[in-house]
């Protein structure tokens, strides 16, 4: 008899969490003013709102931050983590961040000026809030196959090469200072780009002579996915796969609290010195020194060893097995869900769940705040409040899909529940006729409003 699959680590702390009633949920939820962001975690049982921050640190990692070394300047824990990013990513010059978001705010600082054009695969909303307050604008490159959950395509996360060099033409390289490629692509539905592409995506780069960023919270995953499904690298290890990766790019931003399974972090990976020297004035000004960048040499010590731990084979398997057996779940009852399963995150496709409801009702954070309501459950929405409104014409802008994430966070939860999430939502769905009136929205911020914005039952 073939084995079962089983986790490829042992647990040696456990964290509490509580369960409540819907009569308790109902009142929450009213108080939080139907914005999940706003709830407590304590009024939360299964908290799937986000992988970033969330995972559970291992005892090397733990044990790694013992041995910090909290020095000003020129500490052991930057240097630990300059080596292993050079080992790992290949980038001769890196600057430490206190997260993802302030990365993009120091090398965005240094390459951006107004009425810039930032092609890329679909923007995650921090990278397009970061480009837009820039007063440049982002154009998503996506293939098309990305938009239909339906669609079994291996790589929905690639960017379509005649477009990206149309988007060039036509706003000429000039305008450029960069493109950007989301792996996995976070807001297309954790789906990854294969390495294909990413030459591809290189040679158009060098035709026009434009850098090549990499926003890359969830690089490992994505290298994952290309070991198990690009022809030519399913002998490669997870390890030589990334070094390949970035070797079709000039640098990187990275949100540690992704792959890097860290509860905090950031930092920014550069080949040229030149745009290395112009990041570190804006690095020094908004983050800290160069050698500690809004981290503290403890942080540094156990990002070091969460970079080398998120890269290995095992751990990998684990994870994306574990989203990949929710998302199975969910098929089994006909819930419609993003296929195939992304690396952190599945992703239910809001508008065919529930059908009758318009978009301007916002489908998708319904449907979030009803599990919440069957199980104490918090996922988060991924359509038109996400998409916020246009910021010329400040309409609000409705994107192609309306979707629902449940991101699991790394190394944190059992497959028990995991079924408990699968049959919390079968509940919603045995119910869908019976949600026929959405959401409108009370008060939002100028800019990414769906952190902060109040609701109210239609
Ligand atoms: C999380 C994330 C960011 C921003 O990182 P933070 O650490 O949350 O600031 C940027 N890009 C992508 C693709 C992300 O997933």
């Amino acid at each position: 008899m073939e084995l079962p699959f089983a986790e490829s680590y042992k647990i040696k702390m456990v964290e509490t969490i509580k369960k409540s009633t819907r009569e308790d949920r109902e009142k929450w939820i009213k108080e939080a003013n139907y914005n999940l962001f706003n709830l407590k975690s304590e009024q939360v049982f299964i908290d799937l709102l986000t992988d970033s921050g969330t995972g559970a640190m291992s005892d090397k990692q733990w044990s790694a931050m013992m041995i910090g070394d909290e020095s000003y300047a020129g500490a052991t824990s930057y240097y630990k983590l300059k080596n292993q990013i050079k080992e790992l990513l290949g980038f001769e010059y890196f600057l430490p961040t206190h997260q993802g978001r302030a990365a993009e705010n120091v090398l965005f600082s240094a390459l951006i000026t107004e009425g810039d054009i930032i092609p890329g695969n679909t923007h995650f909303d921090t990278t397009k809030g970061h480009i837009e307050f820039r007063k440049a604008k982002a154009i998503d490159c996506t293939i098309d196959e990305a938009f239909d959950t339906e669609i079994d395509h291996p790589f929905k996360g690639n960017v379509n090469l005649e477009k990206l060099e149309k988007t060039i033409q036509e706003h000429t390289p000039e305008k450029i200072p960069f493109i950007v490629l989301t792996v996995t692509c976070n807001s297309s539905g954790g789906q990854p780009v294969s390495i294909e592409n990413m030459k591809g995506i290189r040679k158009i780069a060098d035709k026009y002579n434009i850098p090549v960023i990499y926003d890359s919270a969830r690089f490992a995953e994505n290298a994952y996915f290309i070991k198990i499904r690009e022809k030519g690298c399913e002998n490669k290890t997870i390890k030589e796969i990334v070094k390949e990766m970035y070797s079709y790019a000039d640098g990187m931003t990275m949100s540690s609290k992704k792959d890097a399974i860290v509860n905090m972090g950031g930092f920014i990976g550069l080949k040229s010195e030149e745009i290395f020297k112009k990041a570190t004035m804006f690095n020094i000004i908004f983050e800290g020194y160069i050698t500690y960048g809004g981290m503290s040499g403890r942080d540094m010590n156990a990002l070091a060893q969460g970079l080398d731990e998120g890269t290995e084979f095992d751990y990998l398997e684990t994870r994306i097995n574990q989203v990949a057996y929710l998302g199975q779940r969910l098929t089994n009852f006909g819930i419609p869900v993003q296929k195939p399963y992304g690396g952190h995150a599945i992703f239910v496709d809001a508008k065919k769940f529930l059908p009758n409801l318009p978009k301007e009702e916002f489908v998708a954070q319904t449907l979030a705040v009803e599990l919440y309501l069957e199980a104490g459950i918090r996922g988060v929405e991924i359509g038109a409040l996400l998409a916020d409104r246009d910021p010329e014409t400040r309409e609000n802008r409705y994107p192609a899909l309306e979707l629902l994430r449940l991101a699991i966070p790394r190394r944190v939860y059992t497959n028990n529940h995991m079924d408990v999430i699968a049959v919390a939502l079968k509940n919603v769905f045995d119910k869908k006729n019976q949600i026929t009136k959405g959401l409108k929205i009370v008060d939002e911020a100028p800019i990414m409003r769906h952190f902060t914005v109040e609701l109210e039952r239609i």
